[in-house]
């Protein structure tokens, strides 16, 4: 074979075709746009290497060789190109496919041999038909994106184009069919386009790249924060924070996030406008198909709204929406923790059931409104009234509940305290209402039962309450009654008390006693006041029976200042007479008195109104005064002592008393309780005790007393024992204010 011209340039689709692999090659993938532009190239090539062929077989000496592996070259170069081609004939009958066309529709070679394109597909949509005749006419169309079922039924989605090829006489002999499988990018759009919509939920969200730093945030977010979009995209997270959590919160959530790439939990963080509020914040790592993460997905939700909301659903279901006090629903469960807290602490509790006298009346003759008007003072009266360990309840119509918690230990004392304070909220809530005007007069009939411990449920317990409430009504209305008999006497006793208490202090049926306190010398030191009752034509009362109730109703209060007044005119009437001028007078304070807010002004008072000097006057305190807020009891006691008022602890060793506490009063003196004295002889423990007592005294700088002394045997050893300042029979009995005398002394030996 000589050389021909075509064999030494080679054909010109051969040339053209290995120029076009070279680049292609040399540029590694094309993008799918140009593979277009090169296979119309190709087209042009293969229909060129068509013509060429005949032409060469027809009238030249064909390189038959090179024609084949120009042929195979195309071939491969065609089978591996990203998009299936198929080329048609005018009769849309196959002359050719490409591998990947086969592939893509689950076909083989054999089954389009022969085969028109319609044939195969008599399901193909019409636009695509109408597309084909267009094009056998000569125009190219492209574009579309359309699914295709195959054989199998499955459906791809392709994107495709068909363009006319020319025959030798520059006719157009068929179509040219190029479409591309392009299912997994539609795939991946929709699932963008699904994350799309959820990245737009009502949740906060927000996209950080594997540093932290914010790629993107949602509307949500914006509403939660505050913050726009623009605001947070190339920060951290970390300007949102609150100032709540410290750094080891922070530490614990992103070593979780490492460890189990994910973290879930409450946060609080800050909006732009400064104000804090928690949110549930979930964040996960996204990876990478390698399992690295490359972003953080942060969603948060606001939860103080669905905590409004719990909070509202909360206040319909357990409140009453006209007083906005609890419903029984919650008094009931109220109720049933009480029990169980009774039952753990042996306090009693009581329940109180209380109804208005005559409250249809007012309904029926001023109107509901008016009616509604008065439930809600009352509830305002009850809220204000109660102890903060109570609760007042609305049970319906004009019914109220009270419950009472913690109220003692003692049943009696339980009782009695649990009428005290309903007695108090008898009396507030009789006080007149004025409404539009009007004055209107309520009162109300209490029905009360205490409970200690789950035995009784909260029905049951209302029912005893409601019966009582019953007689309450019987009994003439605007009153108060005890479920139980004997809970009723008790406080039968404690009324009768109180009217008595109330009539002493206004009849003048009080007394001040005085009893000797001795010193080592057997010398008259001092006296304590003791305070006296004589109701008349009756005996007298002991202070032990009438100080607790005094102190349970307030009126040791007034009566406590008496005795105050009383005590300081003694002691300026005493210093007049100068054997007695030295004397000391101890006066009990009772805790409830220490407290009040004008106590050290009373002190005050009682010394200048008297004349008498507040160096003799000592004040005995006891250690329950210590029991709470230590710090007043403090600041007081500096006060009067700054004015030259003296302090004894009374009934020392009985109570609770914390030596950092002693350590820091104002104190001078220590009074050691008679209960110790009283065995101090045949009791080694008690010896102990008070021996200790003495030498804590002396360590803390002050002095010691020792009350209930009645025997010399008694005495002998106190003075052993170093205690030198005595008070008790052995020296004298409390009396009235002109027996005391300086002279010797029944108890002094010498
Ligand atoms: P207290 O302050 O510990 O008073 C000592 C009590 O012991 C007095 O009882 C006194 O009479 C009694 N006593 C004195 N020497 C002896 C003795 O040798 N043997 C025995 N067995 N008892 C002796 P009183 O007068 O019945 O007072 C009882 C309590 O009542 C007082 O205990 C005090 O806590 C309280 N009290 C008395 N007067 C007042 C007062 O004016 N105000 C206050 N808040 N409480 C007072
Ligand atoms: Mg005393
Ligand atoms: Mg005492």
């Amino acid at each position: 074979m000589g050389s021909t011209p075509a064999a030494s340039a080679g054909p010109p689709y051969h040339r053209l075709l290995q120029r076009q692999l070279r680049n292609s090659l040399a540029d590694g993938a094309l993008p799918p746009g140009e593979w277009t532009a090169l296979l119309q190239a190709v087209s042009e090539a293969y229909q060129a290497a068509d013509r060429d062929r005949k032409l060469l077989e027809n009238a030249l000496e064909v390189n038959a060789q090179e024609l084949t592996d120009a042929n195979k070259k195309l071939r491969v170069f065609i089978d591996n190109a990203p998009v299936g081609i198929v080329m048609l004939d005018r009769e849309m009958r196959y002359l050719f496919a490409s591998q990947r066309w086969l592939r893509d529709r689950q076909l083989t070679i054999q089954n389009i041999v022969g085969k028109s394109h319609y044939e195969l597909n008599p399901t193909l949509p019409q636009h695509w038909r109408e597309a084909h005749r267009r094009c056998l006419e000569g125009a190219t169309e492209s574009g579309a994106e359309d699914p295709f079922v195959r054989p199998d039924g499955s459906v791809i989605w392709t994107k495709w184009e068909v363009r006319p090829w020319l025959d030798t006489h520059g006719t157009v002999g068929g179509i040219i069919l190029m479409s591309e499988d392009i299912t997994e990018r539609k795939r991946t759009e929709e699932q963008m386009r699904i994350a799309a919509v959820a990245f737009q939920s009502r949740d906060g969200m927000i996209v950080t790249d594997q540093r932290g730093i914010i790629l993107q945030v949602n509307q949500a977010f914006s509403e939660v924060t505050g913050y726009g979009a623009e605001e947070a995209i190339g920060k951290t997270a970390s300007f949102l924070r609150s100032g709540r959590h410290d750094a080891t919160f922070y530490r614990t959530l992103w070593e979780a996030i490492v460890r189990e790439g994910h973290w879930e939990g409450e946060i609080w963080n800050r909006r732009k406008d400064g104000g804090i509020y928690p949110e549930w914040l979930s964040i996960s790592g996204v990876k990478n198909g390698h399992g690295q993460i490359t972003h953080y997905l942060g969603t948060f939700s606001d939860i103080r709204e669905p905590r409004e909301a719990e909070r509202k659903i909360l206040e319909l279901a357990f409140y009453d929406p006209l007083t906005g006090l609890p419903n029984r629903r919650l008094l009931l469960d109220r109720l049933h923790q009480a029990l169980i807290a009774s039952t753990r602490n042996h306090q009693f509790g009581a329940v109180l059931l209380l109804d208005l006298d005559h409250f249809k009346t007012v309904n029926d003759t001023r109107g509901h409104d008016v009616g509604d008007q008065l439930l809600i003072e009352i509830a305002r009266r009850l809220r204000t009234t109660l102890r903060e360990t109570d609760s007042a309840a609305r049970l319906g119509g004009d019914e109220f509940v009270v419950l009472f918690e913690g109220l003692n230990e003692d049943k009696m004392t339980a009782a009695i305290t649990a009428e005290a304070i309903a007695e108090k909220l008898r009396s507030t809530l009789c006080q007149p209402i004025t409404l539009e005007g009007e004055v209107h007069f309520i009162t109300p009939s209490m029905g009360v039962t205490l409970f200690c411990d789950q035995g009784e449920g909260g029905d049951a317990l209302l029912k005893q309450a409601d019966l009582s409430l019953y007689q309450a009504k019987e009994a003439g209305r605007n009153a108060i009654r005890f479920y139980n008999l004997a809970m009723q006497q008790a406080v039968d006793v404690r009324v009768e008390m109180e009217a008595g208490l109330r009539r002493a202090l206004s009849q003048g049926e009080f007394a001040l006693n005085y009893q000797p306190q001795v010193d080592a010398d057997q010398r008259l030191v001092g006296v304590e006041a003791l305070l006296r009752w004589h109701p008349p034509g009756l005996a007298m009362v002991s202070p032990m029976t009438f100080i607790p109730f005094a102190e349970a109703c307030g009126l040791i209060v007034p009566i406590g200042r008496w005795v105050l007044e009383t005590a300081c005119q003694q002691l300026a009437a005493w210093a007049r007479d100068p054997a007695l001028c030295k004397l000391h007078v101890s006066v009990n304070i009772s805790a409830r008195q220490f407290r009040q807010p004008d106590f050290i002004d009373q002190v005050r008072t009682a010394l200048q109104r008297s004349g008498a000097r507040a160096g003799g006057l000592v004040l005995e305190l006891t250690e329950s005064l210590l029991l709470d807020d230590v710090e007043t009891v403090i600041q007081t006691m500096q006060s009067l002592k700054a004015m030259g008022v003296g302090f004894s602890i009374d009934d020392f060793g009985t109570g609770y008393s914390s030596l950092t506490y002693l350590k820091r009063l104002p104190l001078d003196q220590i009074k050691i309780d008679q209960s110790f004295v009283r065995d101090i002889v045949d009791d080694a423990d008690d010896r102990a005790i008070v021996k200790a007592i003495i030498s804590l005294a002396t360590s803390l700088g002050l002095r010691v007393i020792a009350e209930g002394v009645e025997t010399t045997a008694q005495r002998d050893l106190l003075v052993a024992s170093g205690c030198e300042v005595h008070q008790g029979y052995l020296y004298g009995r409390p009396v009235l204010a002109d027996q005391i005398v300086e002279r010797p002394l029944p108890g002094a030996s010498s």
